[in-house]
């Protein structure tokens, strides 16, 4: 008879780097475990916005990897202040006959819909299209590209919104999950925060979506989050929620935005001091408004720190404008937002890139000491890898969550407010957080902390390692999966 071919996966990546990117490792390790073969789903809406992803991206993939595209669906009658939660899962929901097609198609010749996926992987966003994998009858297992505390606090979203009346972020007592440092009302995800806005409506319903899953892939690990973890296990053992599988971290190696020309900023970084230069970036999508790019720089200048600093177009009204190319339509440089004369008088002290860094190959430069971040999930784990301590300066999505755990409990990041995020942080708040992580006693005990983590995250992969053994367990269950169906459909 005929080898049986390998068994295949379909992952799907909503738009956005910070989805993109881990999903593509995802399936990178998904085809390095040797059982499977992926197709990476990627949607044509928001794709040119950003920074040449995903395209470079995918000439990066092994061939085994194959690229899907849905087509562009329109988004015209959406509001022009269409929150990016409400942007991104319009997009899902109007591509799911065109996913459902793909899926569809995916089956060998006579057997059933969907017969030939073992497994169907939407990331968070992705996972409002559980409902097909369900419908074709094809296990359905959600990528978490964030934490699994962050994930709880959106599970428990349907029962908030069932039992209270308020505002979250006016929730009088604080939110209690097992194994979760109790969150306040206020650094519920962003978009939970206006009952009014049709992201709230979104989100509630994506949350329920969730329990349709099989499973949780998340990119986490055990040194990180091990009382949540192991609370979640219970919750799962008892039926509450799917269970959740810590595979992480899957942090890039190398920034592959596709410029071949190494950058001029890690240059500059060659010629400074180990660990003298403080990175600053928010993400992808992190934008702050004039005042506070203002204050950020005369903290950055008074705190007399080495800095490198990718700045973006200021905005008043979006802390996310730069999501899908906030950039787009300026003609001018971001640069030229920054105060008068802040280039010329920071010359040789700081460097200010426009837009987009290599951000790999800067946290791991051993120049860096320290990273003022908006607490995306993707940056933590890169700053873990490279053994970066962090300053928490969350702006929307789950980073309040993000900032809350990695200060309160993991001890990787200062936050320099403490619980306080709203209104301007000024130039002496800034200046005094800088000079606390990169010299101060609190600075060094979060980069023992990073230190510490970049080890154990090295061993989670290691053979043996919990991560490493948390992805053979959901291979295992594909293959399981991939075995009946096979036997079904001869
Ligand atoms: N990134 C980068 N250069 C930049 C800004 C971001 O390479 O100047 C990458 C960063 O390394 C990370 C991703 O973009 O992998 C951002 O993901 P994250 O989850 O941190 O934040 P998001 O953009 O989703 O808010």
């Amino acid at each position: 008879g005929k080898q049986p071919p390998a068994a295949h996966v379909v992952l799907l990546a909503s738009p956005g780097a910070g989805h993109v990117l881990p999903m593509a490792e995802l399936a990178r390790r998904v085809v390095a475990h040797g059982e499977f073969t992926a197709t990476l789903v990627t949607y044509a809406n928001f794709s040119s916005a950003g920074h040449g992803f995903p395209s470079a991206l995918m000439a990066t993939l092994p061939p085994s990897v194959s690229a899907a595209v849905l087509p562009e669906v329109p988004l015209d009658d959406l509001p022009a202040d269409a929150r990016i939660e409400t942007r991104i899962l319009t997009v899902v929901e109007r591509s799911l006959p065109n996913l459902r097609d793909l899926l569809a198609s995916s089956s060998p010749p006579g057997g059933g819909g969907g017969g030939g996926v073992a497994a169907f992987v939407p990331d968070i966003f992705g996972a409002w299209a559980l409902e097909l994998s369900a419908e074709l009858g094809v296990p359905g297992y959600v990528f978490c590209t964030t934490n699994l505390m962050a994930l709880h606090s959106l599970l428990h979203a349907p029962e908030l919104d069932r039992t209270t009346t308020c505002e979250f972020r006016d929730l009088p007592e604080p939110v209690r999950l097992p194994g979760c440092v109790p969150l306040r009302g206020a650094d519920l995800v962003d978009p939970l925060q206006d009952r009014a806005d049709p992201a709230y409506h979104f989100l509630v319903d994506l949350a329920k979506r969730y329990l349709l899953a099989d499973g949780f892939i998340v990119n986490t690990f055990d040194a990180m989050e091990h009382e949540a973890i192991a609370a979640f296990e219970t919750l799962s053992r008892d039926g509450v929620y799917p269970p959740a599988y810590a595979v992480g971290p899957f942090a890039r190696t190398c920034s592959s935005g596709g410029q071949k020309a190494e950058h001029g900023c890690l240059r500059w970084l060659d010629e400074q001091p180990d660990r003298s230069v403080l990175y600053v970036c928010f993400g992808s999508g992190g934008t702050l408004s004039t005042e506070q790019m203002a204050e950020l720089a005369a903290g950055l200048e008074a705190s007399g720190h080495k800095f490198l600093w990718v700045v973006r177009f200021p905005s008043d009204k979006d802390r996310s404008a730069s999501f899908f190319g906030g950039g787009h339509g300026h003609s001018d440089d971001p640069l030229s937002y920054l105060p008068e004369g802040f280039v010329k008088r920071t010359r040789g002290v700081g460097l200010a890139v426009a837009e987009w860094a290599p951000q790999v190959e800067v946290l791991s430069h051993r120049a860096v000491g320290g990273f003022v971040s908006h607490c995306g999930w993707n940056s933590t784990l890169e700053a873990v890898a490279a053994g970066v301590p962090m300053l928490a300066w969350p702006l929307y999505a789950e980073q309040r969550v993000n900032a809350v755990m990695l200060a309160e409990r993991v001890g990787l990041a200062l936050r320099p407010r403490g619980d306080n995020d709203d209104g301007v942080v000024t130039r002496e708040e800034v200046a005094a957080a800088v000079t606390e992580l990169m010299v101060g006693e609190k600075g060094a005990a979060a980069r023992e902390k990073a230190r510490e983590l970049r080890e154990a995250a090295a061993e989670a992969w290691a053979l043996d390692g919990t991560s490493r053994k948390a992805f053979e367990a959901v291979a295992g269950e594909w293959k399981k999966a991939a075995a009946v169906r096979s036997r079904g459909a001869s």
